[in-house]
């Protein structure tokens, strides 16, 4: 994506100073403009200011979760993109960030160069919905799910569904190819943007979301379907009888 009007801003919430200026320095090499914070306190009075491309966000602040500033910022209907930087690979850590409305993370120490792909990956997902031209018919439905692409706004049986726009991303990707398996790769590079990525796991825990948000019986998914050794498929709601 270009940056015509202006450099991206990206808010780097971190209290390792070594480790916030690195991320700093590195991020304005790449052309951004970044803020820093190193407590939760600051990180939200600069929220009140100009909106952010991207919040690298610290899951440990010494005053308030990082995991907590995100469900705070997404409860006040703000899909910035949010990558979490976590201290340990544990699964707890991930599947906390990615309920409480993250996008990604990445696992303290990282590789620079890492994390700024996943970074550009987001941004170029988010572009990309920009530059979108409006269809005229950018909503979808099945079963009870009405799900508003240009909007950001779901909705199960009349109740509003919270959704990142990871979670909507792949909601349109699935919508868009019903009734064909797509294996976790296509989904990675397709949705996530990142070509020849291994964890594929990612993909399983936003399905399990995807399941949650949509699914009559999370457990016994009817529209979310895993085919056994391939991936995922979308199975639409059988045409009506004319
Ligand atoms: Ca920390």
């Amino acid at each position: 994506m270009n940056a015509a009007n202006g450099a991206l801003r990206v808010l780097v919430v971190e209290d390792e100073t070594h480790l916030a200026r690195g991320l700093k320095l590195n991020l304005e090499l790449e052309g951004f403009e970044v803020a820093l914070a190193a407590t939760g306190r600051e990180a939200a009075a600069l929220m009140l200011g100009p909106r952010f491309d991207a919040i690298l966000l610290d899951v440990q602040l010494p005053d308030v979760t990082g995991f907590e500033l995100c469900r705070r910022l997404r409860a006040a209907k703000d899909h910035t993109p949010v990558i979490m930087l976590t201290v340990r690979a544990a699964a707890e850590d991930r599947v906390t960030g990615l309920e409480v409305g993250a996008d990604d993370y990445v696992t303290k120490p990282f590789v620079m160069a890492e994390l700024l792909a996943r970074l550009r990956a987001l941004l170029r997902r988010q572009g990309w919905e920009r530059a979108e031209a409006p269809v005229p018919s950018d909503v979808v439905r099945f079963g009870a799910a009405t799900v508003d692409f240009t909007r950001h706004v779901a909705a199960l049986a009349g109740e509003p569904v919270e959704l990142t726009k990871l979670e909507l991303d792949l909601v349109r990707y699935f919508t868009a190819n019903p009734g064909r398996v797509l294996s976790r790769a296509e989904l990675l590079e397709k949705v996530w943007m990142l070509a020849n990525y291994s964890q594929t796991r990612t993909v399983d825990n936003f399905i399990v979301r995807l399941r949650r948000h949509f699914e009559p019986d999370p457990d016994r998914p009817r529209y979310f379907v895993s085919v056994r050794g391939a991936g995922y498929k979308f199975v639409p709601d059988a045409l009506p009888p004319t």
